[in-house]
């Protein structure tokens, strides 16, 4: 849509789309809106929608995903999570535990990842582990300490929901529900999400191509939920010097062919704490929108992923080369990172 349309117009277009029998996305932005259409079988003619008021423009989408395409919507989304935007010019960093493992140890975390410089608060109160006899989170308990800890310090609550039977009690805590690599796939999670109202982040399956990723997007967005952070995680390659290998490459990839923003994950991409700080820093040089990373009180006690885990004093080092490095780049960045 133009710039200036008015919701009327916006309606209008809506109401042809439902009269042709298809189903209308509004997707808005911060200088434009967009709106997808879907269900239908065939190609449209543009020339149904070019003379309507306050249509700027009616494109064909040629890629198999639709409403995350920049053909669909050319300029960034910028998802707001308890008020931080994500997908804007600043990068936001996400910290906290790998999970919730008691009140003082999150208010602790959230602490740390306040005082370091950090805007979101992570942790599990339910983990995917690959043992069935690991810990596995403090369910509903652990998402009442998380939102202990946002009253206290203001941050934002990320959490993983990770089924169906779960999603709604993590989503009425949650300021951002998680999906997990591991359920990257689950399509009937990812319809779940599509119809909450919350932003859900999306982690990448540790196998799955950028096709496959932003097609699991596409579910979540066809439900009617456009607000989606996208987050590499680390692949599953032959190589054993880290618990993953951190696909970096992707996020120049993605930001070619999606409007949603795109954060790393440099601790389960590494799984090494002295590889995390480095491994930041080259997601912010490569374009990442922010960082989620695991910052534990105490790492060698933690009940899962210690050794991939910040103490909050690494976590501030962090932070702020990051800040430095972002800002860095900020001002001398004369062209656009590559769009085409
Ligand atoms: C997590 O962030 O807690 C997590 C389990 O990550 P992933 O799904 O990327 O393995
Ligand atoms: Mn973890």
């Amino acid at each position: 849509m133009q710039s200036q349309a008015t919701p009327a117009d916006i309606e209008g277009v809506c109401a042809k789309i439902v009269a042709l029998g298809f189903k209308p996305h509004i997707i808005p932005g911060e200088q434009r809106t967009a709106i997808g259409i879907t269900g239908n079988p065939g190609p449209i003619d543009p020339a149904e929608f070019e003379s309507l008021p306050g249509v700027a423009d009616a494109i064909r989408v040629s890629k198999a995903y639709k409403l995350v395409s920049r053909e669909t919507k050319r300029e960034d989304t910028v998802v707001r999570v308890n008020g931080v935007p994500v997908g804007g010019e600043r990068i936001v960093l996400c910290g906290g535990p790998c999970a919730v493992e008691s009140r003082e140890q999150i208010l602790e975390s959230a602490r740390a990842v306040k005082a370091g410089g950090g805007e979101l608060l992570r942790g599990g109160a339910y983990k995917p582990r690959t043992s069935p006899y690991s810990f596995q989170g403090l369910g509903e308990q652990g998402l009442r300490y998380l939102a202990e800890a946002r009253a206290e310090t203001g941050l934002g609550v990320v959490t993983e929901a990770v089924d169906i039977e779960s999603f709604d009690l993590v989503e009425s805590y949650a300021d951002c529900v998680q999906i997990g690599a591991r359920n990257m796939q689950n399509f009937s999670l990812l319809r779940r999400a599509g119809r909450s109202r919350k932003p859900i982040l999306l982690k990448r399956g540790m196998s799955s191509t950028l096709e496959e990723f932003l097609m699991a997007a596409e579910y979540i967005l066809a439900e009617g939920n456009y607000n989606v952070i996208l987050c590499e995680r680390g692949v599953r390659t032959f190589a054993d010097h880290t618990r993953n290998t951190l696909d970096l490459s992707v996020v120049p990839a993605v930001q070619s062919l999606s409007h949603l923003p795109i954060i790393v994950d440099p601790s389960h991409g590494t799984g090494k704490r002295d590889k995390v700080i480095p491994m930041a820093l080259a997601s912010i040089a490569a374009g990442a929108k922010g960082l989620i990373v695991e910052v534990h009180p105490t790492p060698d006690r933690a009940l899962s992923d210690g050794y991939q885990s910040l103490d909050p004093q690494q976590f501030a080092v962090l932070a702020e080369e990051c800040y430095a490095l972002a800002d860095l780049l900020a001002s001398r960045r004369r062209v656009p990172l590559a769009v085409d």
